[in-house]
Protein backbone atom coordinates (compact mmCIF):
# COMPACT_ATOMS: atom_id res chain seq x y z
CA UNK A 1 0.00 0.00 0.00
CA UNK A 2 1.18 3.49 -0.62
CA UNK A 3 0.92 6.58 1.09
CA UNK A 4 -1.99 7.81 -1.47
CA UNK A 5 -3.71 4.23 -1.58
CA UNK A 6 -4.31 4.76 2.19
CA UNK A 7 -5.30 7.88 2.44
CA UNK A 8 -7.97 7.10 -0.22
CA UNK A 9 -8.85 4.09 1.37
CA UNK A 10 -9.40 6.49 4.73
CA UNK A 11 -13.16 7.67 5.48
CA UNK A 12 -11.99 8.35 9.32
CA UNK A 13 -8.97 10.86 10.06
CA UNK A 14 -7.14 11.69 12.57
CA UNK A 15 -4.64 14.72 11.98
CA UNK A 16 -2.11 15.88 13.85
CA UNK A 17 -0.65 19.40 14.17
CA UNK A 18 2.89 19.91 15.62
CA UNK A 19 3.71 22.91 17.59
CA UNK A 20 6.65 23.43 15.31
CA UNK A 21 4.60 23.33 11.51
CA UNK A 22 2.43 25.71 13.40
CA UNK A 23 4.78 28.15 14.76
CA UNK A 24 6.77 30.20 12.52
CA UNK A 25 10.84 30.23 13.27
CA UNK A 26 10.29 33.53 15.47
CA UNK A 27 8.14 31.56 17.77
CA UNK A 28 4.84 33.23 16.53
CA UNK A 29 1.42 31.36 15.32
CA UNK A 30 1.29 31.02 11.32
CA UNK A 31 -1.72 31.66 10.77
CA UNK A 32 -1.31 31.46 6.97
CA UNK A 33 -0.81 28.13 7.40
CA UNK A 34 -3.88 27.18 9.70
CA UNK A 35 -6.22 29.13 7.26
CA UNK A 36 -4.65 27.05 4.05
CA UNK A 37 -4.73 23.74 6.36
CA UNK A 38 -8.46 24.48 6.97
CA UNK A 39 -9.38 25.19 3.69
CA UNK A 40 -7.55 21.92 2.71
CA UNK A 41 -9.58 20.07 5.61
CA UNK A 42 -13.12 21.67 4.52
CA UNK A 43 -12.54 20.04 0.76
CA UNK A 44 -11.58 17.08 2.04
CA UNK A 45 -14.85 17.13 4.51
CA UNK A 46 -17.09 18.35 1.27
CA UNK A 47 -16.05 15.10 -0.07
CA UNK A 48 -17.12 12.77 2.35
CA UNK A 49 -14.33 12.40 4.93
CA UNK A 50 -14.70 12.63 8.70
CA UNK A 51 -11.86 14.57 10.59
CA UNK A 52 -10.45 14.90 13.86
CA UNK A 53 -7.91 17.20 14.46
CA UNK A 54 -5.08 17.02 17.48
CA UNK A 55 -3.10 20.39 17.43
CA UNK A 56 -0.34 21.39 19.35
CA UNK A 57 0.99 24.66 20.12
CA UNK A 58 -1.19 25.63 23.65
CA UNK A 59 2.62 26.65 25.26
CA UNK A 60 4.78 27.76 21.97
CA UNK A 61 0.99 30.21 21.50
CA UNK A 62 1.00 31.79 25.10
CA UNK A 63 4.89 32.68 24.39
CA UNK A 64 4.01 34.54 21.03
CA UNK A 65 0.71 35.94 23.10
CA UNK A 66 2.66 37.50 26.35
CA UNK A 67 5.90 37.75 25.08
CA UNK A 68 7.25 36.22 28.23
CA UNK A 69 8.14 33.13 30.16
CA UNK A 70 9.73 31.43 27.24
CA UNK A 71 12.81 29.86 29.74
CA UNK A 72 10.62 29.02 32.01
CA UNK A 73 10.50 25.58 33.20
CA UNK A 74 8.51 25.38 36.40
CA UNK A 75 5.53 23.41 36.23
CA UNK A 76 3.46 26.08 37.14
CA UNK A 77 4.57 28.47 34.24
CA UNK A 78 4.71 25.68 31.65
CA UNK A 79 0.90 25.28 32.93
CA UNK A 80 -0.09 28.25 33.09
CA UNK A 81 1.21 29.14 29.39
CA UNK A 82 -0.83 26.57 28.02
CA UNK A 83 -3.65 28.19 29.75
CA UNK A 84 -2.99 31.53 27.83
CA UNK A 85 -1.87 29.97 24.89
CA UNK A 86 -4.69 27.21 24.27
CA UNK A 87 -7.19 29.70 24.20
CA UNK A 88 -5.00 32.03 21.49
CA UNK A 89 -5.19 28.65 19.57
CA UNK A 90 -8.29 27.79 19.73
CA UNK A 91 -9.19 31.57 18.49
CA UNK A 92 -7.16 30.67 15.41
CA UNK A 93 -8.24 27.41 14.52
CA UNK A 94 -12.08 28.09 14.87
CA UNK A 95 -11.28 31.72 13.05
CA UNK A 96 -9.35 29.72 10.12
CA UNK A 97 -12.53 26.93 10.31
CA UNK A 98 -15.12 29.55 10.14
CA UNK A 99 -14.18 31.05 6.79
CA UNK A 100 -14.45 27.52 5.50
CA UNK A 101 -17.90 27.09 6.88
CA UNK A 102 -17.31 24.82 9.62
CA UNK A 103 -17.42 24.86 13.33
CA UNK A 104 -14.83 23.83 15.54
CA UNK A 105 -15.25 21.90 19.17
CA UNK A 106 -12.56 21.97 21.79
CA UNK A 107 -11.60 18.59 23.66
CA UNK A 108 -8.85 18.66 25.89
CA UNK A 109 -7.85 15.11 27.25
CA UNK A 110 -5.37 13.71 29.85
CA UNK A 111 -3.91 10.14 30.57
CA UNK A 112 -6.37 9.50 32.94
CA UNK A 113 -9.27 10.23 30.75
CA UNK A 114 -8.01 7.53 28.70
CA UNK A 115 -7.45 5.16 31.68
CA UNK A 116 -10.93 5.37 32.87
CA UNK A 117 -13.76 3.65 31.09
CA UNK A 118 -16.25 5.90 31.84
CA UNK A 119 -14.32 9.16 31.23
CA UNK A 120 -13.19 7.45 28.02
CA UNK A 121 -16.66 6.33 27.13
CA UNK A 122 -17.80 9.88 27.70
CA UNK A 123 -14.91 11.86 25.27
CA UNK A 124 -15.85 8.64 22.66
CA UNK A 125 -19.52 10.20 22.59
CA UNK A 126 -18.55 13.16 22.52
CA UNK A 127 -15.94 12.95 19.82
CA UNK A 128 -18.58 11.01 17.73
CA UNK A 129 -21.05 13.58 18.13
CA UNK A 130 -19.61 16.64 17.23
CA UNK A 131 -17.89 14.36 14.01
CA UNK A 132 -21.72 12.96 13.41
CA UNK A 133 -22.71 16.85 13.36
CA UNK A 134 -19.95 18.40 10.82
CA UNK A 135 -18.08 19.88 13.66
CA UNK A 136 -14.18 19.45 13.32
CA UNK A 137 -12.71 18.51 16.98
CA UNK A 138 -9.65 20.11 17.98
CA UNK A 139 -8.12 17.96 20.90
CA UNK A 140 -5.08 18.79 22.82
CA UNK A 141 -3.65 17.39 25.78
CA UNK A 142 -5.34 19.17 29.29
CA UNK A 143 -1.93 20.89 29.77
CA UNK A 144 -2.99 23.32 32.47
CA UNK A 145 -4.28 20.34 34.58
CA UNK A 146 -1.66 17.55 33.49
CA UNK A 147 1.26 16.98 35.81
CA UNK A 148 3.94 14.95 34.78
CA UNK A 149 2.38 11.65 36.58
CA UNK A 150 -0.90 12.34 34.49
CA UNK A 151 0.84 13.60 31.50
CA UNK A 152 0.81 11.84 28.20
CA UNK A 153 3.67 14.27 27.74
CA UNK A 154 3.13 14.76 23.69
CA UNK A 155 0.65 15.08 20.83
CA UNK A 156 1.76 12.25 19.20
CA UNK A 157 0.54 9.90 21.63
CA UNK A 158 -2.12 11.66 22.41
CA UNK A 159 -3.11 10.92 18.00
CA UNK A 160 -3.05 7.47 18.69
CA UNK A 161 -4.63 7.58 21.23
CA UNK A 162 -7.74 9.41 19.79
CA UNK A 163 -7.06 7.46 16.84
CA UNK A 164 -8.14 4.61 18.57
CA UNK A 165 -10.52 5.72 21.07
CA UNK A 166 -12.60 7.02 17.79
CA UNK A 167 -12.05 3.85 15.45
CA UNK A 168 -10.26 5.94 12.72
CA UNK A 169 -9.23 4.49 9.56
CA UNK A 170 -5.82 6.47 9.10
CA UNK A 171 -3.97 8.40 11.22
CA UNK A 172 -1.56 11.34 9.84
CA UNK A 173 1.50 13.03 12.07
CA UNK A 174 2.35 16.22 10.25
CA UNK A 175 5.66 17.06 11.91
CA UNK A 176 8.59 19.30 10.61
CA UNK A 177 10.28 16.26 9.45
CA UNK A 178 9.83 14.94 6.48
CA UNK A 179 9.29 10.86 7.91
CA UNK A 180 11.38 8.46 9.27
CA UNK A 181 15.59 8.48 7.77
CA UNK A 182 17.89 5.70 8.32
CA UNK A 183 19.99 8.55 10.08
CA UNK A 184 19.64 11.80 11.11
CA UNK A 185 19.61 13.78 7.34
CA UNK A 186 20.62 17.43 9.15
CA UNK A 187 23.87 15.44 9.92
CA UNK A 188 24.43 12.51 7.30
CA UNK A 189 23.86 13.32 3.81
CA UNK A 190 23.57 9.43 3.18
CA UNK A 191 20.71 8.90 5.29
CA UNK A 192 17.62 7.47 3.64
CA UNK A 193 13.94 8.48 4.30
CA UNK A 194 12.07 4.88 4.84
CA UNK A 195 8.79 5.17 2.80
CA UNK A 196 7.34 1.92 4.14
CA UNK A 197 7.64 0.30 7.79
CA UNK A 198 6.28 -3.25 7.76
CA UNK A 199 7.68 -3.79 11.51
CA UNK A 200 8.11 -0.94 13.97
CA UNK A 201 10.97 -3.64 15.86
CA UNK A 202 13.03 -3.95 12.47
CA UNK A 203 12.81 0.01 11.84
CA UNK A 204 14.02 0.68 15.46
CA UNK A 205 17.05 -2.13 14.76
CA UNK A 206 17.94 -0.31 11.60
CA UNK A 207 18.14 3.35 12.65
CA UNK A 208 19.99 5.99 14.68
CA UNK A 209 17.49 7.83 16.71
CA UNK A 210 17.90 11.39 16.98
CA UNK A 211 16.58 14.07 19.94
CA UNK A 212 13.74 16.42 20.38
CA UNK A 213 13.93 19.26 18.09
CA UNK A 214 11.46 22.14 17.50
CA UNK A 215 8.88 23.87 19.51
CA UNK A 216 7.11 20.71 20.25
CA UNK A 217 7.59 17.83 23.04
CA UNK A 218 8.10 14.76 20.60
CA UNK A 219 10.81 13.54 18.66
CA UNK A 220 11.18 10.23 16.46
CA UNK A 221 10.78 8.27 19.12
CA UNK A 222 7.29 9.01 20.10
CA UNK A 223 6.24 9.27 16.67
CA UNK A 224 7.33 5.97 16.31
CA UNK A 225 5.51 5.21 19.57
CA UNK A 226 2.64 6.47 18.27
CA UNK A 227 2.82 4.64 15.09
CA UNK A 228 3.41 1.21 16.92
CA UNK A 229 -0.04 1.53 19.55
CA UNK A 230 -2.21 2.82 16.45
CA UNK A 231 -1.04 -0.19 14.07
CA UNK A 232 -1.57 -2.38 16.75
CA UNK A 233 -5.00 -1.18 16.35
CA UNK A 234 -5.21 -1.78 12.81
CA UNK A 235 -4.82 1.68 12.07
CA UNK A 236 -2.35 2.95 9.40
CA UNK A 237 -0.42 5.66 10.16
CA UNK A 238 1.69 8.65 8.10
CA UNK A 239 4.38 10.87 8.74
CA UNK A 240 5.12 13.55 6.91
CA UNK A 241 6.22 17.27 6.65
CA UNK A 242 3.18 19.48 7.40
CA UNK A 243 5.26 22.79 6.78
CA UNK A 244 4.49 23.25 3.02
CA UNK A 245 1.24 24.90 2.00
CA UNK A 246 -1.24 22.50 0.74
CA UNK A 247 0.44 19.42 2.77
CA UNK A 248 -2.23 17.10 3.14
CA UNK A 249 -3.41 17.91 -0.92
CA UNK A 250 -0.19 16.95 -1.43
CA UNK A 251 0.38 13.63 0.48
CA UNK A 252 -3.12 12.66 -0.93
CA UNK A 253 -2.12 13.14 -4.46
CA UNK A 254 1.60 11.70 -4.13
CA UNK A 255 3.26 14.88 -4.51
CA UNK A 256 4.87 14.97 -0.66
CA UNK A 257 6.81 11.86 0.63
CA UNK A 258 6.63 10.69 3.99
CA UNK A 259 6.74 7.37 5.76
CA UNK A 260 3.94 5.04 6.07
CA UNK A 261 3.34 2.89 8.40
CA UNK A 262 1.45 -0.52 8.26
CA UNK A 263 -1.30 -1.79 10.40
CA UNK A 264 -1.14 -4.85 11.75
CA UNK A 265 2.34 -5.92 11.41
N1 LIG B 1 0.27 19.89 24.33
C1 LIG B 1 1.43 20.67 24.03
C2 LIG B 1 1.04 22.07 23.58
O1 LIG B 1 -0.01 22.26 23.03
C3 LIG B 1 2.27 20.10 22.92
C4 LIG B 1 2.73 18.72 23.06
C5 LIG B 1 3.59 18.31 21.87
O2 LIG B 1 4.29 19.17 21.31
O3 LIG B 1 3.57 17.14 21.47
O4 LIG B 1 1.81 22.98 23.73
Amino acid sequence: MTIVEAIAAARKIVIKIGSSTLAKPDGTINRAFMLDFASQCAAMSRAGRQLALVSSGAQVAGISTLHRWARKTDMNYRQALCAIGQVELMNEWSGAFRLCGLHTGQLLFTKEDFEDGKRALNMRNTLFTLIDEGVIPVINENDSVACDEIRIGDNDNLSALTAILWNADLLILFSDIDGIYTNNPKTDPAARLIETVESIAELREGITMGGVNGFGAGGVETKIEAAEKTCAYGIPVILANGANLAALDSLASGRLRGTLFLAGK
